[in-house]
């Protein structure tokens, strides 16, 4: 097995690092406390290619495979895994429904620009009463003439406030369960649509999720993603490669916790010696180094059997479950080793451990990933 990064993958990667460390770090902690999407950042993204993905450039995209795709997003995260997420927004959940099912005329009027830094989009699933049970949503549609009537209320919706347009799911008949579930697209200035970003959210703060409300929204039938009914398949199919991202952002931030830490140890004295000497917090260190090693390689691996045409679901369950859980422990660790000054928003740590958490919960729960993986283990799913 071949380990070694290629030139041209080197090459993505210096210009994604330079990028990431010149122009997002110097205003990381600042957008962070101020809950703001830094949309001047985003807009430098795209023509230096870092939002096209694998999205195929007849599509405006970068065409990467999802190896060096998954580098590029871990260099990003190690900064900022907001930004991260800005660069898989093309080649994850919202685009890819797109991709794998809308109409060329949708392709070319929505995801080109999208792969191109022309977002952001939202992928609006989650409603306040389930995230994980999505077959039992409430939001509605009703078809009229050619149009669809949508109702319901979405929450959690990362993006919600700055999206150009959004993917969002509505089921015509709530009898028929996961094959009542229809998908559209919607443009946020449609009648009828209110988008309200949360405040002072605890993690993933420049990020504006919050609350979509659809109070008889006309949705033109061209708008309609995929068949009627095919809703649930195309949620749930999106969302592997949204777990690869998720993935590759936790290994990303946990390059990014290793460092901090080690700086830290290494400076930080007590009884007359560097804190990085002592057994325990070395023990620390070696725990978040092999977790790293671990969850990177579970990551590269599943996007390598993505790139050779080999089924991964369990993969991609495993590399999002561990990746985020391992982590939530190195973000734990470094946070331990920074003392009272993890408690201090002068130092980044607390931003990583903030963010970690929820990692554990989006794209599937952790718990939903772990019965995943034990039904495929066991055979009871395919
Ligand atoms: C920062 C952030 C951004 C988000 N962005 C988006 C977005 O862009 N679009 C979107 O649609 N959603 C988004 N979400 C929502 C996210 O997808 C949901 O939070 C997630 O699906 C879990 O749903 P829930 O919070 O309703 O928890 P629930 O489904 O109510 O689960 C609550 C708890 O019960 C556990 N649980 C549930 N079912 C089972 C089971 N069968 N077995 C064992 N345990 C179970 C869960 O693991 C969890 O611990 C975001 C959430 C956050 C925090």
């Amino acid at each position: 097995m071949d380990f070694k990064i290629s030139e041209e993958q080197t090459a993505i990667l210096d210009m994604t690092r330079r990028f990431a460390r010149e122009r997002i770090r110097p205003h990381v902690r600042q957008y962070d406390r101020d809950e703001r999407f830094p949309l001047e950042i985003y807009a430098e993204m795209g023509p230096l290619g870092l939002t096209g993905g694998v999205i195929p450039e007849a599509y405006g995209g970068a065409g990467m495979d999802f190896v060096t795709y998954a580098l590029m997003v871990m260099e990003l995260a190690e900064v900022c895994q907001v930004m991260a997420c800005a660069a898989t927004w093309a080649s994850g959940v919202g685009g890819l429904s797109v991709l794998n099912f809308g109409t060329e005329e949708q392709k070319q009027k929505y995801l080109a620009p999208l792969a191109r830094g022309q977002g952001p989009v939202a992928f609006a699933l989650t409603e306040t009463h389930t995230g994980s049970d999505v077959a039992s949503m409430r939001t509605r549609a009703v078809r009229d003439g050619d149009h669809y009537v949508l109702n319901g209320t979405k929450t959690w919706i990362s993006a919600v406030a700055v999206a150009r347009w959004i993917v969002t799911f509505a089921t015509l008949d709530a009898s028929a369960g996961r094959k009542g579930i229809t998908a559209f697209l919607l443009e946020p200035e449609w009648a009828g649509i209110t988008r309200t970003p949360f405040k002072n959210k605890v993690g993933f703060r420049p990020l504006e999720s919050g609350e979509l409300v659809l109070d008889n929204v006309r949705v033109p039938v061209a708008n309609r993603l995929g068949e009627e009914g095919q809703g649930f398949k195309i949620a749930m199919s999106s969302v592997e490669s949204g777990r690869l991202t998720v993935a590759a952002r936790c290994v990303g931030m946990m390059r990014a916790c290793l460092a901090l830490a080690s700086d830290y140890a290494k400076t930080r004295e007590t009884f007359g010696q560097p804190i990085g000497q002592r057994q325990l917090v070395q023990s620390k260190i070696t725990d978040m180094r092999v977790a790293y090693e671990t969850a990177r390689l579970l990551v590269l691996q599943a996007a390598w059997k993505k790139d050779n045409g080999e089924r991964a679901r369990a993969d991609m369950s495993m590399a999002k479950m561990y990746a985020s859980d391992a982590l939530m422990r190195t973000a734990e660790d470094a946070m331990q080793i920074h003392g009272a000054y993890g408690c201090s928003d002068e130092y980044d740590i607390g931003r990583y451990w903030r963010d970690a958490k929820f990692m554990q919960t989006i794209e599937g729960s952790n718990e939903i990933h772990r019965g995943l993986i034990a039904e495929y283990e066991l055979g009871y799913r395919q």
